[in-house]
């Protein structure tokens, strides 16, 4: 039996483990996916441990994504870009790290919105890890522009530094009347922020008291709810809503496909994904 498994922490609910081990099983891969719930300190040995001949590699989700980049022997030049990697891959005792959070909101942007990426104007919320991903997401694929809001300020501005795309990218401050310009500017709003996910933030949304117009494009990266406050009020006024949990299927199939090159069985993932969301509410789900 060969292993695999997701790093981060409180994984009891863990979307994840539950449709990578349906993925493994509707192939007939002798594979144990893990939820491993590690402290700091913990990180160097596992990721010793994933350098075995019988692990396949791992998924590294909050807290870890930056964390085990001080560990792993290889980086694939987009975790290089985004500065985080999702994806653990062993390679014959040496640990490659990727990013296919990248991809994963690309593929559910154009399968799942119906979106093209190029020529958008892009309002992103959040200025974290996943923020990241999606900013570079947008910039290669051709988006105009990008304005990008975080609650702290500071971590906007560098995210606009690191990007380094001059004019195309802005950071603006995190009040009323600073967001609803830029929604009025805006052809695509993008939550990166935990703002109405499940637990004590599931009724809250970063645009409270802001009209959504028919015409914008809602991408809530919040797995759980399957609807969060966000998309209710985005589609109440018309305008096209989708949650982050296709964006989660496709960066863990892109993750399956790099451990096993295998097609990743999609259907299987989304129904294990939605037994598991069943199954955990209404606790808090980990991803
Ligand atoms: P992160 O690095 O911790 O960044 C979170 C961002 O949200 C920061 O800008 C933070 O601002 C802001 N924020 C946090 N709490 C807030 C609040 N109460 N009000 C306003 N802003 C707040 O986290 P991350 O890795 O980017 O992940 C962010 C979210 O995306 C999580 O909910 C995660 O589950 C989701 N995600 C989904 C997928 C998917 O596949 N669907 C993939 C990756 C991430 P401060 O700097 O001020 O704290």
């Amino acid at each position: 039996m060969r292993v695999c498994g997701v790093i981060g922490q409180s994984l009891k609910h863990s979307i994840s483990a539950a449709f990578q081990q349906a993925a493994f099983d509707a192939l007939g891969l002798d594979v144990r996916y893990h939820a491993w719930e590690l402290s700091p300190e913990a990180i160097p040995s596992h990721l010793a441990r994933l350098r075995q001949v019988d692990a396949l590699g791992a998924n590294v989700t909050i807290p870890y994504k930056l964390a085990v980049l001080d560990f792993i022997d290889e980086r694939d030049p987009l975790v290089e870009r985004v500065g985080a990697a999702n994806t653990l891959v062993n390679n014959q005792g040496r640990l490659a790290a990727y990013n296919t959070d990248v991809g994963g909101f690309l593929q559910a942007l154009r399968q799942d919105l119906h979106a093209d990426p190029s020529g958008q104007h892009a309002l992103v919320l959040g200025a974290g890890g996943a923020a990241h991903a999606v900013a570079i997401a947008l910039l290669d694929s051709g988006a105009a522009t990008l304005t990008l809001a975080s609650r702290t300020f500071e971590r906007a501005k560098a995210l606009v530094q690191m990007l380094n795309s001059e004019s195309r990218v802005i950071a603006i401050p995190w009040d009323l009347e600073s967001l609803q310009s830029a929604v009025g500017r805006a052809s695509m709003i993008v939550n990166t922020t935990p703002l109405g996910m499940l637990g004590p933030l599931q009724e809250e949304t970063p645009l409270p008291h802001i009209h959504l117009p028919a015409r914008i494009l809602v991408f809530d990266l919040v797995a759980n709810p399957l609807k969060t406050r966000l998309m209710r009020e985005a589609t109440a006024q018309g305008a096209r809503a989708i949650g982050g949990l296709p964006m989660l299927i496709y960066q863990g199939a892109q993750s399956f496909e790099l451990w096993t090159g295998n097609t990743a069985p999609l259907t299987v993932m989304f129904e294990a994904a939605a037994a598991q969301m069943q199954a955990s509410s209404p606790s808090k789900g980990g991803i």
